[in-house]
């Protein structure tokens, strides 16, 4: 039996700068996963995960999740048919784990995210807005808590920034 039988999609845009091409998604669920969140710590192999506020973080093909008891936050979003898209990926991955929790050994420990400051370090520092956030910290700390992706930073794209991509990446590699 499936542990999310129901959800609705609530779809936005970075609200700092209307226009942003990426979107972002709440995803309404009708299940408490509370009891989950470390089965999900168990299985997963990257992932940060918060057992005070109750929030695990993870990415799936390059979409960052964050998943907390009653609703799950889905980043670096094309539109949203792909919003859509993910979050049925989503949800059945979820369901998947608490189909065969009995198989999995849950995992309590906390397991941190980088700090915003620490990624912020590495960004290009130039308040830009192309990521649709009104400035670099304010995209360092959405990257911590895991509702932006690196990949929502186009500048990091550039020739000149790819050794701190790279090690952005090896920050979020745990
Ligand atoms: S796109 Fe990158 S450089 Fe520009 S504001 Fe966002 S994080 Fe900073």
């Amino acid at each position: 039996m499936e542990l999310i039988k129901g959800y609705e999609i609530e779809l936005f845009e970075p609200p700092c700068l209307p226009g942003s091409p990426r979107w972002g998604a709440k995803v309404h669920i009708d299940a408490d996963l509370a009891d989950l969140l470390p089965y999900l710590n168990g299985a997963l192999k990257k992932r940060f995960y918060d057992p005070n506020s109750q929030t695990i973080v993870f990415k799936l093909d390059g979409h960052g999740i964050a998943v907390r008891p009653r609703e799950i936050r889905l980043g670096n979003l094309a539109d949203k048919e792909e919003g859509e898209k993910v979050a049925r990926e989503v949800i059945d991955f979820i369901n998947e784990i608490a189909g065969k929790k009995d198989t999995i050994t849950p995992d309590y420990t906390r397991k941190e995210p980088p700090k915003a400051i620490e990624i912020f370090k590495l960004l290009p520092k130039t308040n830009c807005r192309k990521c649709g956030q009104l400035t670099c910290m304010a995209f360092a700390t959405a990257l911590a808590k895991g509702e932006v992706d690196i990949d929502d930073c186009p500048e990091l794209h550039e020739e000149n920034y790819k050794e701190n991509r790279e090690r952005l990446e090896a920050l979020f590699m745990g």
